[in-house]
């Protein structure tokens, strides 16, 4: 079937969209393949739901290809499996809540592990029955807080979930590395440039739940990678390389010095730089940081002192990965004022541990470092505080901000930040949804065992606006082939008869071997076709126009920018060469 602009519902509009932030929300909205309907909710028009349609499919050929079976949910879901999760509350205000006309509770699915168990669990009996994989493409629902960047963030989107139910930890492990290669496959399938990252260091090394992020400047994820190796993390999950211990006997002994007026670091390496014959950097001082933690279910908080290189701050979300599932919250004046111990801007290890205060580390600080830090009296300071001998932490943390330039955790090259935008998560989830339903196969001997599942998200929608963010140029989009909305742009460039005729004859001739065309055949000038068909972004576009007088056609491709004229007679078997890879 040929798609005639004449008769497309199609206008593309040559401004900006006044709300419009990121390159992919601008162009999709220019080009005419979404429009806004409320924040974060869009409609798509008849070429965005084309490029939609045509990820989704290469989503799901790749979740087929792993065995996995697809299965579809309402979005429209009961209140009560959610609270057997506990995430009708968990979740809190980003979960969309409704009532029926009975008054009864009902949710619009921002995620569905609770529905998928308990359908395995309805279906499901035996060991024999496992594993088992389950997916589903489907709308999903959350009231993000901050909705952006059009269909990059939206609160009504579409997400391809899919859950592994297994019998044991090695089969889970198998189910996560299926889902990862095969993420591998789709990603590169639809021409994205993309890291995985681990998205929390955790207990379990990492690999029980990774990211993949689409590289890009408008991305909200910060990441990052190594200048030598093919190391990425996520910033939370950066472990810091520990330095070697040094040896304690060659250290001076400490001594507490009178440092007037020097409660900050700066003021601190001034000061000491100004009165003694050495000389100091910010990372010679050790400062220590203040935070409560609260366990989850406790009411009592808990004071926790982060020592850390004074040269480097503390980064709160690296330190709630760490202290995960406690939450955590800096001092307030009242804390301080019920714990006098703790003299602001002078604080350091001694009163810490006299007062039962859990003191963990950089682990930087290691075993033989001398540090200036704080004498637990105003205006005091401690030199030559010796790690293992003046002073022992209860335990490092991972707390201080990564930097540009720190030695990369596998030990090749240096670290750089750069920006992603996550478009598919994995995750190991374990027994938390099979424990909540009591999901349990017969075992071989007769008792019941306990499923273990996986769980594991494509943006599929946010992936349309990903690809475009990577390929578009200063004239539009400019899709890869696998996902175009069509394979060939054909532009008539002329009134003259002949023209339009051949023009005709070749999409026809295109249309027949199986290439999905575009004709470009209204009234309008060639300029306002060019730039529609640059906008539009289909990888090949044809000219037919004054050349053929002369025998010739111009190709274009998109991508590289590349034109080419060639005889009209061979142009459809070329072009059809390059369509067919
Ligand atoms: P984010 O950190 O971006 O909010 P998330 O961690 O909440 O995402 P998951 O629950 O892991 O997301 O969902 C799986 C995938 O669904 C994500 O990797 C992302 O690609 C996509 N996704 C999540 N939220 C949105 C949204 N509001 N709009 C579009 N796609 C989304
Ligand atoms: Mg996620």
């Amino acid at each position: 079937m040929i798609t005639r602009m004449s008769t497309l519902f199609l206008r593309t509009l040559r401004e900006d969209p006044a709300d419009a932030e990121v390159p992919s929300h601008k162009l999709l909205v220019r080009a005419g393949y979404v429009r806004r309907i409320a924040p974060g909710i869009y409609s798509w028009l008849p070429l965005g739901l084309r490029v939609l349609r045509r990820v989704e499919e290469v989503v799901r050929q790749e979740m087929d290809a792993i065995g996995a079976q697809e299965i579809h949910f309402p979005a429209l879901l009961p209140k009560e499996p959610y609270e057997a999760s506990n995430r009708w509350t968990e979740y809190g205000p980003n979960l969309f809540r409704i009532k029926d006309r009975k008054n009864a509770d009902l949710l619009l699915g921002p995620t569905h592990e609770e529905l998928f168990t308990l359908t395995v669990k309805g279906e499901y009996s035996s060991y024999k029955d496992y594993p088992v994989m389950l997916y589903q493409i489907q709308t999903k629902y959350r009231d993000e807080e901050r909705p952006r960047a059009g269909i990059l963030r939206g609160r009504e989107f579409v997400m391809k979930d899919s859950y592994s139910f297994d019998i044991d930890d090695e089969g889970l492990s198998q189910s996560y590395q299926r889902h990862r290669d095969a993420y591998i496959k789709l990603f590169d399938r639809v021409g994205l440039r993309y890291v995985i990252v681990a998205a929390t260091s955790g207990a379990m090394g990492g690999s029980a739940s990774e990211e993949f992020l689409a590289e890009s400047p408008t991305g909200e994820d910060t990441f990052v990678r190594s200048t030598d190796s093919g190391f990425a993390a996520n910033v939370e999950a950066v472990v810091t390389p520990a330095p070697a211990a040094e040896s304690i006997e060659d250290k001076p002994v400490a001594e507490v010095h009178h440092t007037p007026s020097t409660p900050t670091i700066d003021s601190l390496v001034d000061f000491l730089n100004a009165n003694t014959d050495r000389k100091f950097t910010a990372a010679d001082t050790l400062k220590n940081v203040l935070v409560k933690t609260r366990q989850p279910g406790a009411k009592e908080w808990e004071l926790l002192a982060v020592g850390l290189p004074g040269d480097r701050e503390v980064d709160m979300k690296r330190l709630e990965a760490s202290v995960e599932p406690a939450e955590v919250s800096l001092l307030e004046e009242p804390d301080f004022a019920a714990n006098p111990f703790l003299v602001k801007g002078y604080i350091g290890p001694k009163a810490l541990q006299d007062n039962g205060v859990r003191y963990l580390v950089d682990p930087r600080v290691v075993e033989g470092t001398a540090w200036v830090t704080g004498a637990d009296q105003a205006d005091h300071h401690v030199l030559d505080l010796v790690c293992g001998r003046d002073f022992t932490p209860d335990g490092t943390i991972e707390a201080a901000e990564v930097r540009e330039g720190d030695p990369s955790p596998d030990g090749q090259g240096t670290l750089v930040t750069a920006r992603g935008i996550e478009i598919g998560h994995i995750f190991q989830l374990g027994r938390k949804y099979a424990d909540a339903f009591g999901l349990d196969a017969l075992g071989q001997d007769g008792k019941p065992k306990r499923i273990t599942m996986g769980s594991y998200g494509v943006g599929v929608s946010r992936l349309v606006a990903a690809i475009a963010e990577q390929t578009h140029d200063d004239m539009g989009l400019a899709w890869p082939r696998e996902i175009a909305p069509a394979d060939v742009h054909v532009v008539i460039a002329g009134k003259d008869e002949t023209v339009r005729a051949r023009a005709e004859e070749m999409a026809a001739e295109l249309d027949a071997a199986g290439v999905q065309v575009i004709l470009d055949d209204r009234t309008v000038s060639p300029g306002v076709k060019f730039a529609d068909a640059e906008l539009v972004g289909i990888p090949s576009i044809l000219v037919v126009g004054k050349g053929l007088a002369n025998g010739v056609v111009e190709i274009r491709d998109r991508i590289s920018g590349e034109r080419n004229e060639v005889a009209a007679d061979d142009a459809v078997a070329a072009l059809v060469d390059v369509v067919r890879g």
